[in-house]
């Protein structure tokens, strides 16, 4: 998507093409999406011949990369052609304005990040979220005046009324003490209205946009008992990638270019597990702790196969500063990946996650939280907050809000009553205390939860019957959990050691 800010596109030079033989790589079109009858603005990456007809490469602009694909020329509609501009003018530039109406919705939530504030607009605007906003881009602001000081006091109560809980009718009512004046908030988060950006430094490379990148370049893999038709550009061997099938030692991550070749290498190969030490086990469920530095090459392999699956940042070589997280699941055959995490060693920006993936054939069932909430874990044992680095994917982006609205969710509704027969006030930075999860993204997720109200100067939580009885059926869904008595795991200072 990065291209539609360095091409722009007019309408007036949308025309009608004779043929396909007219179409440039960079040209936008209603192509025919694979497998539908939706005919979504496409634009062209590549062209090849093949036996004497045109191929195209093509991104779905609304969609994501994973759906780029090769199509044919019956599969483009070329009444409608929109020409990239050559005198690079920025003005009047527009996009897909007239094209066909998309038939799905594009996958939400896949370009906005999750910290983002919005200030609040009014000062008569008192409700929770702009007062949440407010709060986060205190933060946000503070953290960059004084990097290195550690969090403020954690309770921010209402000057003016003293703390009283106030109990919601019907619905059962929490409490939030926070920032009390919006107003003074949001004159300082107006200095500064933009939000952190991600690092783009260090080892974790957000890949270049070029077309050779931007196409899928590996057919499928085998990976222990499975055949996986790749998502993304991942930069194996040329002479791999031109083989209908790359074959992976779902042991070591080895590839090879033949069965037979993999057969051989199986004979040999030793390992029923990750390399690294296995510091958590229940039931079938492990987690491996691998050294990027002491296992590079598997480090290396594991970024490999990832990057087929991973499109926002990946690493490639300099695995050193990071620790992977492989989760497996056991048979008689040994333990099997089912996905991972990456996490740098030392995080100045309290990341607790850098790349984190649910291999495609375990995904949808769990796994993907049992990942996150893993991370989480290992935060609590160290006890510090952590986020995961951004940009999110949208798959990543969903899970992570899930779990968030989860695992915040579960503090609300376990809390006991006290002898009043009234919940308890809880403070923001409590529910980070006692989940991991950083400030920021705890008050992202009470403002896309839509829970705080603004009720006789206090900020109150209120819980429908509604979300609870959803939450329930949710949590119900969550059968495999992280059991923190089946974690041995103790944290290194790496800051401490010269050479990891
Ligand atoms: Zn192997």
């Amino acid at each position: 998507m990065k291209i539609t800010q360095k091409i722009e596109f007019d309408e007036d030079v949308s025309s009608i093409c004779e043929s396909t033989a007219a179409l440039t790589e960079g040209c936008r079109l209603p192509v025919r999406m694979h497998k539908t009858e939706d005919w979504p603005l496409a634009e062209v990456v590549s062209i090849k011949d093949h036996d004497g007809k045109r191929q195209f490469y093509v991104h779905y602009v609304d969609f994501n990369k994973r759906l780029d694909e090769w199509v044919t020329e019956e599969d483009v509609d070329t009444r409608k052609v929109q020409f990239p501009r050559r005198d690079g003018t920025q003005t009047g530039a527009s996009t897909g304005v007239t094209t066909p109406k998309k038939h799905h919705s594009s996958v939400p939530g896949s370009v906005s990040r999750p910290t983002s504030p919005q200030p609040a607009v009014s000062n008569e605007m008192v409700n929770g979220n702009a007062v949440l906003a407010a709060a986060l881009q205190k933060k946000i602001n503070r953290k960059r005046k004084f990097n290195a000081v550690p969090a403020p006091p954690a309770v921010v109560v209402p000057e003016t009324p003293p703390p009283v809980i106030v109990p919601a009718p019907v619905i059962p009512a929490v409490v939030v003490p926070t920032t009390p004046a919006p107003v003074t908030v949001v004159e300082e988060a107006s200095q500064d209205g933009k939000t952190a950006t991600p690092r783009q430094s260090g080892s974790m490379v957000i890949h270049q946009d070029d077309v050779v990148t931007r196409m899928k370049n590996v057919e499928m893999i085998e990976l222990g008992k499975h055949r996986i038709k790749p998502w993304y550009f991942s930069p194996y061997p040329q002479e791999l990638c031109q083989m209908p099938c790359i074959y992976i030692c779902e042991f070591c991550l080895k590839y090879r270019k033949s069965r037979k070749c993999l057969e051989r290498h199986l004979v040999k190969c030793n390992l029923r597990h990750p390399p690294g030490n296995e510091i958590y086990r229940k039931h079938t469920i492990s987690f491996f702790e691998i050294d990027g530095r002491k296992n590079k090459v598997y480090a290396q392999n594991l970024c490999l196969l990832a990057k087929l699956f991973l499109d926002h940042k990946t690493l490639y070589y300099d695995t050193d500063p990071f620790l992977f997280y492989v989760m497996t699941e056991f048979d008689s055959r040994g333990f099997h990946i089912v996905g991972y995490f990456s996490k740098e060693k030392e995080s100045t920006e309290d990341y607790n996650v850098a790349c984190i993936l649910t291999m495609p054939p375990y995904q949808r069932k769990g796994y993907g939280k049992l990942l996150i909430e893993f991370s989480y874990e290992l935060s609590k044992f160290e006890g510090k907050t952590g986020s995961p680095e951004k940009p999110l994917s949208d798959l990543g982006l969903l899970s992570y809000r899930s779990y968030w609205a989860q695992t915040i969710l579960e503090i609300f509704i376990s809390q006991k009553p006290n002898s009043d027969g009234e919940k308890p006030t809880i403070t923001i930075n409590d529910i980070c205390e006692c989940t991991s999860i950083k400030k920021e993204d705890v008050i992202s997720t009470l403002q896309n939860l839509n829970l705080i109200n603004y009720y006789k100067g206090q900020y109150i939580v209120c819980i429908s019957r509604d979300i609870i009885d959803q939450h329930k059926k949710a949590m119900d869904k969550r059968k495999i959990r992280i059991d923190s008595k089946c974690l041995h795991w103790t944290p290194k200072d790496w800051s401490k050691r010269s050479k990891w």
